[in-house]
């Protein structure tokens, strides 16, 4: 299955999709993870975003729909993957529906965490990982950042008949029950 779980930024998407890859067997492909890494290693690409990153904003659409485009070319990605953090604008939307389509691949589900923006700023406040992102002026960047260009890719979705929503709020188990659900229900529906 190719899944998409989407959400703002503090929403759980990776503690859900960590525990999706264990129970579905489906690896989890996270941008955020992948340019962390980068950064740590060193490598031309952690040079090139590291100071995006910092900064809260997002890194230029080509980057990142060049990175994914590579990535889920590499055999682990053969049967399926979760993905988070992609797409986070339209134009993310867009580049990667023609990924798909070159690659002969459809995509199976779309999934939505909400969370109320309150709680986001709680709980990115105190998850205590270290990220240089995770300071009270870069968490307003990056939720104003989320309402003005991620937000939109949830119509884009909604208009394809493939947006489905989640509570987030509530224990990580109860959260993961329902996405479960989510899933199977589409399923059933595809
Ligand atoms: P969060 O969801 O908590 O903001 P992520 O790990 O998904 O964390 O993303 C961290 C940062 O990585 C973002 O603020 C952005 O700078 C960069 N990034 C990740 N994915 C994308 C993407 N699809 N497009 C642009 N920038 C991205």
């Amino acid at each position: 299955m190719r899944i998409i779980l989407f959400g703002p930024p503090g929403a759980g998407k990776g503690t859900q999709a960590k525990l999706m890859e264990n129970k579905l067997n489906i690896p989890h492909l996270s941008t955020g993870d992948i340019f962390r890494n980068a950064i740590k290693n060193k490598t031309p690409l952690g040079v090139e975003v590291s100071k995006i990153l910092e900064s809260g904003k997002l890194v230029p659409d080509v980057t990142v729909v060049n990175l994914v485009g590579e990535t889920i070319k590499q055999p682990i990605y053969q049967n399926g993957y979760i993905l988070d953090g992609f797409p986070r604008t339209v134009p993310q939307a867009e580049a990667f529906d023609k990924v798909l389509k070159e690659n002969g691949q459809q995509l199976d589900a779309f999934i939505s965490m909400e969370v109320p923006e309150d709680e986001l700023i709680k709980r990115i406040s105190s998850r205590g990982e270290g990220r240089s992102d995770d300071t009270p002026e870069k968490i307003k960047v990056r939720l104003d950042v989320y309402n003005k260009e991620t937000a939109p890719v949830m119509n884009y979705y909604k208009e394809k008949g493939l947006y489905q929503s989640v509570n987030g709020v509530g224990t990580v188990e109860e959260i993961f029950e329902k996405i479960l659900a989510t899933l199977k229900k589409q399923q059933g529906a595809g």
